[in-house]
């Protein structure tokens, strides 16, 4: 891969720190704007973050005295220093989407954790070892935006990184009917830590906005097809979410229910986990887990706390592969929502996209 000049959108917030992090050791990419809101702007990183320093990493050297950018206002200043950017800010919905089509305009290619767009037709949503094919909507994109270079890319909510990645063969194979699905989520998914959140010790939140909304439709994008300018939605299979936000600082857990159309066996599932990979394990990208789906054995696991760094926080692991009385078979996922399911997910997505010359 070649080397790339990158700027952070949202640098000083709980999944731009996660970039900060990821990107401060990336072999390819270089971290040469950091930018935030207009409270941060002409601050160093160090000012604008403060006490707000989230990770149990310590703030790399690299970017400690670099300026912070305002996203809006110095927009030029930023696009001059970098190649792509990725994008994670807290702001209004209309005023997020406007945000990344001014970067795309200016031909700054933008990688988004932001929810904004992942319903803009033409914008690929994509779990790179799943549906890395939807990258070739960016010429459509392209094309309404008037951008030869820039366009919009994202990844999907955090939520649904646990489950639709064992989902996802599962229904290529069998043909999944109907799937019900719990999540247990951490308080970094809403930017929180304990000492931010008190309320949230001892304590479980049957409600976050949105979350269940997007848990279900979200995976139809995944599923969809592109046909002409835009990536149509697919009508199966079936999800129903409830999603619970839990005393656990990082990680999101899912509790699986699952009936399929042909009922493979314990052991074909078993194989067809085991055997899955996609275009990042093919292409060797940095940050592509060697084995995307583990399975644990032991009837406990996986732990939040134990299993939610694998393979650096970019692996999935599940447990508790068992038949049901009322759907076929129920299971458990985690995935690390502030690595594979938001900064990890993005750099990953971005490494794709650079491999397949969208960078360039
Ligand atoms: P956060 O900790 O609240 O950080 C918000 C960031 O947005 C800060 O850098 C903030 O800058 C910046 N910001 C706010 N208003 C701005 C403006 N007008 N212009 C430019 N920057 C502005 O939020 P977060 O948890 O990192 O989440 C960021 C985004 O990622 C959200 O859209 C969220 O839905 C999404 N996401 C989060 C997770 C997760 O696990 N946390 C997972 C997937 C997706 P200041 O410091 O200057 O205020």
């Amino acid at each position: 891969m070649k080397n790339y000049n990158v700027g952070i959108i949202g640098a000083t917030g709980m999944v731009g720190q996660r970039f900060v992090l990821l990107l401060a050791n990336h072999p390819n990419f270089k971290i040469t704007a950091l930018a935030a809101s207009q409270r941060s702007a002409g601050k160093t990183y160090t000012e604008a973050v403060a006490n707000r320093w989230a990770m149990t990493e310590q703030m790399p050297n690299c970017v400690k005295d670099m300026q912070v950018f305002d996203a809006t206002n110095d927009i030029d200043k930023i696009t001059a220093a970098v190649d792509f950017v990725f994008c994670a800010v807290d702001m209004k919905k209309d005023e997020i989407k406007a945000l990344e089509e001014l970067y795309a305009k200016h031909e700054c290619p933008v990688v988004s954790n932001n929810s904004a767009n992942r319903f803009t037709k033409d914008v690929p949503m994509v779990i790179p070892e799943i549906n890395s094919d939807h990258i070739k909507i960016i010429e459509a994109q392209r094309k309404r935006l008037g951008a030869k270079r820039g366009f919009i890319a994202v990844k999907s909510n955090c939520s649904l990184q646990s489950y639709v990645p064992a989902i996802y063969p599962l229904d290529k194979k069998f043909g999944v009917d109907k799937c019900l699905v719990c999540t247990y989520q951490a308080i970094s998914g809403a930017g929180k830590t304990f000492e931010r959140w008190p309320e949230m010790i001892d304590n479980v939140i049957p409600f976050i906005g949105g979350e269940e909304e997007k848990s279900e439709n979200e995976p139809l994008k995944i599923w969809g097809e592109i046909k002409g300018d835009e990536i149509v939605p697919a009508e199966n299979p079936k999800f129903t979410a409830q999603c619970l936000r839990v005393p656990v600082s990082d990680g999101h857990m899912a509790a699986v229910f699952v009936t399929f159309k042909n009922k493979p066996s314990k052991e074909e599932i078993l194989s067809v986990w085991k055997e899955f990979s996609g275009e990042p394990q093919k292409l060797n990208l940095p940050h592509a887990p060697k084995q995307f789906l583990n399975y644990f054995y032991e009837d406990n696991m996986p732990q939040t706390k134990l299993n939610r760094n694998l393979e650096g926080g970019m692996a999935i692991s599940i447990g508790r592969l068992r038949e049901d009385s009322q759907y076929d078979y129920k299971f458990v996922c985690l995935s690390h929502n502030t690595l594979r399911g938001a900064a990890g997910g993005a750099v990953l997505l971005a490494e794709l996209l650079c491999e397949k010359g969208y960078m360039d």
